[in-house]
């Protein structure tokens, strides 16, 4: 007895000395190890039932009756939707830290042949039927979060502060963070010190992680265009004004854009993911539709582009005598910005717990997340955790009907949230 209490105090006595952290800290590797299996049941409950953004109705009620076994676990009710927020105070004075994780999945029928593989399937606005998949992972997101929770839980007694915990909904529609902050998430004496999460990252290893400091993710804009013309026979086009050519002209200016009027220092893309016209070959239409995404990092940037394409639409219809596009541009989910001092004290527990070879930095990218919405209003990081098997980092995607992460990440990742979380509330 005397004996392990003399370890105890010099165990404890090197921690407090080699780090900022100001008390003992747990072992999260056997807590993780403990409460792994339930976790992965969690997790293959989930991806067996996933559902699509805003119809979380089973999702939410899965984890509210899960939560409600961990001890220490309050709700805070409000209007989230399908939505859950929940708190774990921890049993001494400390800041306030939220965690996020996003729920929802996506209109794909699932390939991969698991035993918990999903059958769901739902309709489409419109009424067409569709596999549900949770393809882009949000199972893992939830599921790791159960388990951290329950890591943390079982030591709340010496945990300093308060872990406020956000399930999200509608992540991949870009309105589950934007509805739950007007809902009045981060209000009053709610408001976080910061927020923090993970996306499964599919060309990452499993035993890695991601980080990426300032600008991660990127504005996610874009636009609806209606070219006019004067329609008349493709035989005689000079009778007409030819909208296929006038927004074949368009698309290629707006690549110009790009290449020749944006500092190659901020990041932009247009890509046209949409073109129609026309319904016959010797027909020239009267009108062409055509749709972009727009996708920048800063806010100048965001505006410069906007105005280009604007200048670029009037003037290149006006040189051809056509009637003055309809330009229908709308400001989507904003770029994620990683808060660099918030990045640097989680990437000291990466290190830590991978090893330094094993936390990677990853560039900036230009897709979306409405995690970005959070760190508007407050310090945000959100790093992603590596879910590819060993050898399989360039051939799995997300999104994809294929995707399949590498199921420990699930014990990991919860031991890993579960010591950042902790870290940062010893902070
Ligand atoms: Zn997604
Ligand atoms: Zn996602």
């Amino acid at each position: 007895m005397m004996w392990v209490l003399v370890v105890f105090i010099v165990a404890g006595a090197t921690l407090v000395a080699g780090a900022t952290i100001s008390g003992t800290r747990p072992d999260f590797a056997a807590l993780a190890e403990k409460h792994e299996q339930q976790t992965v049941n969690d997790r293959r409950w989930l991806h067996e039932n996933p559902e699509l953004s805003n119809r979380e109705t089973q999702t939410q009620a899965y984890l509210r009756r899960t939560l409600e076994k961990i001890p220490g676990i309050t709700f805070i009710e409000g209007d989230w939707g399908t939505g859950l927020v929940a708190e774990l105070q921890g049993g001494l004075p400390g800041p306030r830290i939220a965690w996020r994780a996003d729920i929802d999945g996506l209109p794909i029928t699932e390939d991969p042949d698991l035993p918990f593989r999903s059958t769901k399937k739902d309709t489409l606005n419109g009424g067409r039927e569709v596999g549900v998949m949770h393809a882009c992972g949000h199972d893992l997101h939830m599921s790791i979060t159960l388990g951290a929770i329950r890591c943390l839980a079982a030591v709340r007694g010496q945990m300093p502060g308060t872990l406020m915990i956000i399930f999200q909904p509608a992540e991949e529609t870009g309105d589950g963070a934007h509805d739950m902050l007007a809902a009045g998430l981060f209000d009053g004496n709610r408001k976080p010190r910061c927020v923090l999460a993970f996306h499964d990252h599919p060309t990452i290893a499993y035993g890695q992680v991601g980080s990426c400091t300032g600008w991660s993710t990127a504005n996610v804009d874009g636009f609806r265009l209606t070219v006019k013309g004067r329609g008349g026979h493709g035989a005689y086009p000079h009778r007409s004004i030819d909208p296929v050519t006038l927004a074949a002209k368009m698309v290629l200016a707006f690549n110009d854009i790009v290449a020749r009027e944006i500092d190659v220092n901020h990041h932009a893309v247009i890509s046209v993911g949409f073109i129609e016209g026309g319904a016959k070959n010797n027909v020239i239409p009267s009108e062409v539709k055509l749709s972009a995404t727009v996708r920048t990092h800063d806010e100048e940037t965001r505006q410069v582009v906007k105005a280009k394409i604007e200048r670029t639409v009037r003037s290149l219809a006006e040189s051809v005598g056509a009637p003055e596009p309809e330009l229908e541009y709308h400001f989507g989910t904003p770029a994620g910005y990683n808060n660099p001092e918030l990045v640097d004290q989680v990437r000291e527990v990466f290190s830590r717990v991978l090893g330094p070879e094993n936390d990677i930095t990853y560039l900036p990218g230009m897709g979306g997340e409405d995690f970005a919405r959070y760190g508007q209003v407050v310090p945000g990081f959100q790093f992603r955790l590596g879910v590819a098997p060993p050898g399989q980092q360039n051939t799995m995607s997300l999104h994809s009907s294929t995707f399949n992460a590498d199921e420990r990440a699930v014990g990991l990742g919860m031991r890993l949230v579960a010591e950042v979380l902790w870290d940062q509330l010893n902070r």
